[in-house]
């Protein structure tokens, strides 16, 4: 018989002479780690349910809670550390990917403490920069092979729709349902703000934010979430979502529980149903497939937004590097949702556990 027991990462302390048995932690705990022991009279812990969120810490009446993260180790080695072995055992237990959830839980670079804007190219820098500004803005969109003048020295060449970004930065997707109506206008408005665009996700736009059309790239996932002309109409433009990097294979899924009021309206589904939203698109089994989606929503909006295709680096199918060429005659420009957190971070909050869980080799889209 195998070993399956892995210590647990929290450890759950009850100060036993604050304790009043009321059993608020019991009822708060959505891990149902709590429980009263009807023998002794005493509470009990279940750790290896605890993802230590602290909210029966928070509730409890009397004080007598805290959350401590285990000291128990693995023997570590120049080579493997006590948390990639403890890791590869809880992989080899349950032969999945582990993922984590709120961001990256390892040390890794935090690349937005180190962004340096290169003017390498600038080849006359501003002599006085208060009254020669330095350029930030950036234009994305299909670009022509070479572009004509008239004898005035108007531009003679008809462009495509281009998104232009006062500064060189946007936002990632998340849906609202997955995150709240409060979050998700507060991208809206900082992307307002900023002159750039945050992202729908594949939960639908709330009407509320249509104002926000200028700043918004909305998105056409595999669960076609809350997709109808109002929603691509309002849009600056569209992103088909092949695969995301964050959820490899899985997609995404928001668990019925979370799918109440506006975000079931928003969606256009039931209350209560899950919305799943797998990737890849079932839409999209073929290069063909992906060129028809991209001119069906170019049809729908009228040729006046660009289409983004976002691909999942690490994707099953389509690979990134055959998804790539047969996007880029269609849809412009295409969005590298890397699961690699240090180098392209996925839209989600999830993440992949360890770096140790990338699979090798890694392709880079062409
Ligand atoms: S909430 Fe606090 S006082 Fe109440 S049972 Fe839990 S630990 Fe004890
Ligand atoms: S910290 Fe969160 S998961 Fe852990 S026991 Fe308390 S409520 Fe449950």
């Amino acid at each position: 018989m195998p070993i399956e027991y892995i210590y647990p990462e929290f450890e759950v302390v009850r100060n036993f002479d604050r304790c009043i048995a009321c059993r608020v932690c019991e009822r708060q705990c959505a891990n149902e780690v709590h429980a009263l022991d009807e023998e002794t009279g005493l509470m009990k812990a279940d750790d290896s349910k605890c993802v230590c969120c602290h909210r029966c810490v928070s509730l409890c009446p009397t004080r007598a809670l805290k959350i401590v993260k285990t000291d128990h180790t693995f023997r570590p080695n120049a080579n493997w550390s006590g948390q990639t072995i403890q890791e590869l055992y809880r992989q080899a237990d349950s032969g999945g990917v582990l993922l984590s959830s709120m961001g990256n839980p390892k040390e890794l670079p935090v690349y937005w403490d180190r962004i340096l804007l290169n003017a390498s190219q600038v080849t006359n820098p501003s002599i006085d920069p208060l009254r020669e500004p330095m350029e930030t803005r950036v234009f994305l969109g299909k670009k022509p092979d070479r572009v004509t003048f008239d004898k005035d020295g108007k531009l003679n060449t008809q462009l495509s729709p281009q998104l232009a970004l006062k500064v060189p930065v946007m936002f990632s997707a998340m849906s609202y349902g997955s995150i709240s109506y409060n979050a998700h206008a507060s991208l809206a408005r900082a992307a307002e703000e900023l002159g750039t665009f945050y992202n729908t996700g594949e939960g639908g736009l709330h009407e509320d934010f249509y104002k926000y059309g200028k700043n918004t790239i909305v998105q056409v996932a595999s669960g076609r979430f809350g997709v109808h002309p109002e929603y691509l109409e309002a849009s600056a433009a569209v992103e088909i979502k092949m695969g995301q990097g964050a959820k490899p294979g899985i997609g995404g899924h928001l668990p019925g529980s979370k799918i109440v009021g506006d975000i079931s309206r928003t969606r256009m589904i039931p209350e209560g149903s899950d919305a799943i939203s797998p990737a890849p698109h079932h839409d999209i089994y073929s290069i063909e497939d992906l060129r028809q989606l991209v001119y069906s929503l170019k049809e729908a909006t009228a040729y006046k937004n660009p289409s983004l295709s976002k691909l999942q680096r690490f994707t099953t199918w389509p690979p990134s590097p055959r998804a790539s060429p047969a996007a880029a005659p269609t849809s412009s420009p295409l969005t590298d949702s890397g699961a690699a957190p240090a180098q392209h971070p996925p839209g989600s909050g999830t993440m992949w556990g360890s770096p140790s869980n990338w699979p090798l080799p890694r392709w880079i889209p062409a």
